[in-house]
């Protein structure tokens, strides 16, 4: 309405003649707005700041401070804690600010925050590019590359933040720096790996590696009975598998999607998807050992187009469905680890649940522990147990589906080896970010802080709290 109009020029005014989109409660896009990926999320802020570039983040920080706002920063809006949104504060919304310059012959790309992966790989590949992103296209590279940047590409050239080469960055004083090697490196440090703790990203600039246009990518599914063969199979696989063959194992139910036959849709399975960054024949030699394994129910392993690829799950996990996830880290799938997996993971009620398992090592396990504050660079796999249910279903169904990965996790106990911390989720998972990072990542990130955020303005997210 009017007022609404008008409340929001007088914000404007008041925010140094920001420029983007300001929504209230009054606003008619105030419930798509304020609305994140995981629908269990409510929550209701009292602005939010749709910014069209670095001035107007800076000018949202500025009034957030002076006013004495709760900040929360929306990059693509995924974490499954829901600390893109807020309560009666304010929402730094860059989901308008998606631009993705390429720089071909620098073999670079500027992203902006709000981009998301798809975005991203739109951009690089029409150049033959690509960097280190994540599984789900419509996953933002905000959040996934503050806390590390898990993917496809790592084993051959390392996590999202190896890739990252600058930071531009609003600061908690609303001022803007930029963090590389060569300025502020205890900011580009804590960037590495330390989320959203230390400003706003409004830019990043990665390195980009030649990738595609067609890959040897796509999953093979097997009956959920032959869980454990194909988890013991598999284990020995990539233990001589080349940097360039990165693989995810899905366990659940066979996903409803096109290119599977439809009399599979819904069946428990164990998946193990592939995607080989380097020539197709190659890829081909590289995968034949893993489908030729006992029977699959269905082999999809093909030379495919590597944007295809990106997204070939994003239905599977759409905005707006409930979800609440348990992660850990596995030092190695050990026979026991196994055993407990193949006998839990089927276990969730809901045919949408599921668990996942990255594989990791190449040159992840490369890259020095210090050089970066991503933690969790000597384990083999970061496992993410993800409960999924409808916002129509019961509330007895959502309990039913949290006690599945709660009951899951706890099994997991002897096998644990820390946690990827863009896999935790908010409540129960508050305690687990020193277990994130260890005490001397922690100390050193807390340090960061101190000097960056002494006032903790950036808190809704993973936190590390000024030291
Ligand atoms: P948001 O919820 O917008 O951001 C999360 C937090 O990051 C914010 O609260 C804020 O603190 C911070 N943040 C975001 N953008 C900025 C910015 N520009 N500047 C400063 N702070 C910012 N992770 C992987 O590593 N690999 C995967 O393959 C992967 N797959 C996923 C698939 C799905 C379907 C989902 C839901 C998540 C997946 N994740 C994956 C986890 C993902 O890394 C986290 O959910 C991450 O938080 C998502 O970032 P976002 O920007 O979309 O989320």
């Amino acid at each position: 309405g009017h007022s609404g109009n008008a409340g929001a020029r007088a914000t404007a005014e008041a925010m140094h003649g920001f420029r983007g989109q300001l929504i209230t409660a009054d606003h008619a896009d105030f419930d798509t707005a304020r609305a994140v990926w995981n629908g269990a999320v409510d929550r209701r802020p009292r602005l939010i700041a749709r910014c069209s570039g670095t001035a107007d983040v800076a000018a949202a920080v500025r009034f957030a401070r002076d006013h004495d706002l709760e900040i929360a920063v929306r990059g693509g809006g995924h974490n499954v804690g829901g600390t893109a949104a807020c309560d009666d504060g304010i929402v730094i919304d860059l989901s308008a600010m998606r631009a993705t310059s390429v720089d071909p012959a620098g073999r670079s790309a500027r992203v902006q925050g709000g981009a998301l992966w798809g975005d991203v790989d739109h951009a690089t590949q029409a150049y033959g590019l690509a960097t280190t992103g994540g599984i789900v296209s419509h996953t933002g590279v905000g959040g996934l590359t503050l806390g590390g940047g898990i993917g496809w590409l790592m084993r051959k050239y390392g996590l999202s933040v190896d890739n990252l080469l600058a930071a531009e960055v609003v600061t908690a004083e609303g001022g803007v720096v930029r963090a590389s090697a060569d300025e502020h490196p205890d900011l580009f440090w804590a960037l590495r790996g330390g989320g959203g703790n230390f400003g706003v990203v409004t830019s990043f600039l990665f390195a980009l590696h030649p990738v595609g246009p067609t890959v040897m990518a796509g999953p093979v599914f097997w009956a959920a009975d032959d869980a454990t063969d194909v988890l013991r199979f598999y284990r020995d696989v990539i233990a001589e598998a080349p940097d360039e063959l990165g693989t995810v194992v899905r366990l659940g139910t066979v996903p409803p999607l096109p290119a599977i036959p439809e009399k599979l849709h819904w069946r428990p399975a164990i998946a193990v998807a592939c995607c080989y960054a380097g020539a197709v024949e190659e890829g081909e030699r590289a995968v034949a050992a893993l489908r030729g394994f006992g029977t699959p129910l269905v082999d999809l392993i093909s030379p495919s187009s590597y944007v295809g690829h990106q997204c070939a799950i994003d239905d599977t996990v759409p905005h707006g469905w409930h979800y609440y996830w348990k992660a850990t880290n596995l030092a190695a799938l050990t026979d026991d680890a196994i055993a407990v997996i193949a006998d839990q993971a089927y276990a969730a009620r809901s045919p949408r649940s599921y668990s996942a398992i990255f594989h990791l090592g190449g040159a992840v396990a490369r890259v020095p522990h210090d050089a970066t504050a991503y933690v969790g660079r000597d384990v083999g796999h970061d496992m993410s147990i993800d409960a999924v249910w409808l916002a129509d279903e019961s509330d007895e169904r959502a309990d039913a589906e949290t006690a599945w990965a709660r009951g899951f996790f706890e099994r997991l106990r002897p096998h644990r080896a820390g946690v990827y911390v863009n896999f935790l989720d908010a409540d129960d998972d508050t305690d687990r970010v020193r277990e994130a990072y260890g005490d001397d990542t922690y100390r050193r990130l807390a340090q960061v802080k101190a000097r960056y955020d002494p006032d903790n303005a950036f808190h809704l997210n993973k936190n590390i709290r000024p030291g």
